[in-house]
């Protein structure tokens, strides 16, 4: 499918983005969007909030796959899940898209924007609300936030669900027939989805068992 080129905000002199990754499904449109209109991406891929390890790890490596694939680079940071519960300390019971949620942004892209400053990033950006589950304000809010502590680097707000992004998360999840993830990512939420799932009589989530192919669509609850 053809797109229409990307235009970077004013700020970004350099042509280069530092984007905040959170798995394969919902970076794979950023990346084929960008890397066609010519953008320097780099990848950063910093999520401590995904449980359990196993998850993280086949979440990481499914996007380190199509980085390789697609020639972009992928910066892989630390999975410091202490500092993560302890931000979420208190909210354990907060629903999606609350409170909770806004913490767990936050972390992320304060990593995002300080990995910005050191290497001299102008321009930070996230897959994350791609997601039709995630609410755009909250993620840009969180953004412009964590980009402010630093002079010259800004949040780019870009709406990636438009010009049918939202579709083509899905075309290219399918091609490239990535793991299928069924909750956002932590162990609130696993609990959550789960016993959204027992309320409609179906089975608990199965780490690591689901992957999307040409034949599977995205069934109500599921997480993309
Ligand atoms: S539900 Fe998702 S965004 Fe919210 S705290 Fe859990 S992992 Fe983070």
């Amino acid at each position: 499918m053809s797109i229409n080129e990307l235009k970077l905000p004013a700020e970004a002199t350099d042509n280069r983005v530092l984007m905040h990754s959170c798995c394969a499904p919902c970076a794979g449109d950023l990346m084929e969007r960008m890397k066609e209109s010519g953008i320097a991406l780099t990848i950063l891929f910093y999520n401590p909030n995904i449980h359990p390890k196993k998850e993280y790890e086949i979440r990481k490596n499914e996007n380190i796959r199509f980085a390789e694939k697609m020639e972009i680079p992928f910066i892989d940071l630390d999975y410091d899940v202490q500092n993560w519960f302890a931000r979420a300390k208190g909210l354990e019971n907060a629903p999606e898209r609350g409170e909770r949620c806004t913490k767990c942004f936050d972390m992320r892209f304060e990593r995002t924007a300080l990995y910005a400053a050191e290497n001299n990033f102008k321009i930070i950006t996230s897959s994350l609300g791609i997601s039709r589950w995630k609410d755009m304000d909250q993620i840009n809010d969180c953004g412009i936030r964590a980009a402010k502590n630093y002079a010259g680097i800004s949040y780019w707000t870009f709406n990636w669900r438009k010009e049918g992004g939202a579709a083509r998360m899905y075309e290219i999840a399918k091609r490239e027939e990535f793991y299928k993830q069924e909750y956002c990512g932590c162990i609130f939420s696993l609990r959550d989805t789960n016993n959204w799932r027992k309320s409609k009589g179906r089975e608990e989530i199965k780490i690591g068992e689901e992957f999307y192919a040409e034949k599977i669509g995205v069934s109500e609850g599921e997480e993309l």
